[in-house]
């Protein structure tokens, strides 16, 4: 005898909704009723009363917010359990957070590492970061549910491996998975980081809600990321998105990648600082960024050029997928409307199909935190697939 609801039965129905709705509140933490029905697809009225139910058993509970000026009611999951860490190799920095199911962060840190890093040294930095940090909050590492790794690269869905060549050098063919599993215990998943970036802005940041999505990385190099009718655009070999190698200078210089003239060798950071030799000699792209914001007139030259020149390739992508919105995130955006401005412009020039303004373009919300955010959010659907399965209505 079985006591499982037969396939297609009211029951089996009510079942397979009630784990859409958890599956959803796991994905994105503390969430609306609206804003369920929205990422489940599910009615107002299923979730209104699928919601009670769960209050009745204790399975959620409520908060009072605020958003858009308005009082709203978040449900999330009653009794989070189990930790998600989220790590961000960046090509200067390391940063490690430690979650929880509700999303919210309990312990950050992050360091920042030499220019030409080793993969070994950084790993074991790594490891010991995780230790740490889950010992200064009262947990131990058992509770670690899964981790999610950010590299500055682009990495292959299939095998979790460095795909592109001589972006990252030392790292291809690492199963960074695996050597962290060891020592950690917990299920790895490595991910590119403007691809990570999207995730946490696409659940927790500027592009919540929307299904149609280009979200730029401006950083030291750049990059996109993708999410095409609410799902996550990797391409075969997890290439999709490095707009960083489309040729935007015939004569140019040979980029990394043995190329020439890709868009990484004019707005990357190296060829940014060095358009400022003679007026700013031997400034880091950090220092660019805040003399920009000090209304330094070189160097916002500099950053108004790099948005116009990114924006021409992003319209590209904005005619091949059509989004509905572009959201500009990464170092360089910290800079607002002086690069977002003509990045806008460019783009509006290209693509200027219905008249009024076809594509939104927005500043990111999560700031530096944005990659190691979507890296904790990957590590909890790592560690629970079957609730991220039932949430795939949603942001996948
Ligand atoms: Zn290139």
């Amino acid at each position: 005898m079985t006591t499982r609801p037969m396939p297609g039965s009211q029951s089996s129905l009510r079942e397979a909704n009630r784990q859409r709705l958890l599956g959803a509140l796991e994905r994105y933490g503390a969430i609306t009723q609206v804003e369920l029905a929205e990422v489940t697809g599910l009615s107002a009225a299923t979730v209104s009363t699928i919601v009670k139910e769960l209050l009745g058993t204790g399975e959620v509970d409520t908060r009072n917010t605020v958003r858009s000026g308005r009082r709203a009611q978040l449900v999330r999951l009653a009794q989070p359990s189990g930790l998600g860490v989220g790590v961000h190799v960046g090509r200067r920095s390391l940063r490690v957070l430690v979650g929880d199911q509700q999303h919210d962060v309990l312990a950050e840190r992050s360091l920042p590492l030499p220019g030409d890093h080793r993969v070994d040294t950084t790993l074991d930095r790594v490891a010991l970061l995780i230790v740490d940090l889950v010992e200064q909050i009262g947990s131990s590492i058992d509770e670690v549910g899964g981790i999610g790794v950010v590299l500055p690269a682009p990495v292959d869905p299939r095998t979790g491996l460095v795909s592109g060549r001589g972006v990252l050098s030392g790292w291809e063919g690492v199963a960074v998975g695996e050597v962290l599993s060891r020592r950690v215990r917990a299920p790895v998943v490595v991910e590119n980081d403007a691809t990570a970036a999207l995730i946490a802005e696409s659940r927790f940041g500027a592009a919540r809600g929307c299904s149609d999505v280009v979200y730029v990385r401006a950083s030291h190099l750049t990059g996109a990321g993708m999410l095409v009718g609410g799902r996550l655009h990797r391409g075969r070999r997890g290439i999709a998105g490095e707009i960083g190698h489309v040729e935007v200078d015939a004569a140019g210089a040979i980029c990394q990648c043995g190329s020439r003239g890709c868009l990484n060798t004019v707005v990357g950071a190296d060829a940014l600082v060095d358009l400022l030799r003679i007026s700013r000699s031997g400034i880091t792209l950090r220092d660019l960024v805040a003399l920009a914001n000090e209304g330094d007139p070189g160097c916002r030259q500099v950053v108004a050029d790099a948005g116009a020149t990114i924006g021409s390739v992003v319209a590209g992508l904005a005619l091949a997928f059509d989004p509905e919105c572009v959201v500009v995130g990464g170092e360089l955006a910290e800079t607002g409307e002086i690069l977002l401005g003509p990045l806008r412009e460019a783009i509006r020039r290209r693509v200027m199909l219905t008249g009024d303004e076809a594509v939104r373009v927005l500043p990111a919300e999560l700031g530096q935190r944005a990659e190691v955010r979507g890296a904790a959010a990957l590590a909890f659907d790592a560690a629970r697939p079957v609730a991220g399965a039932a949430a795939q209505g949603g942001v996948s």
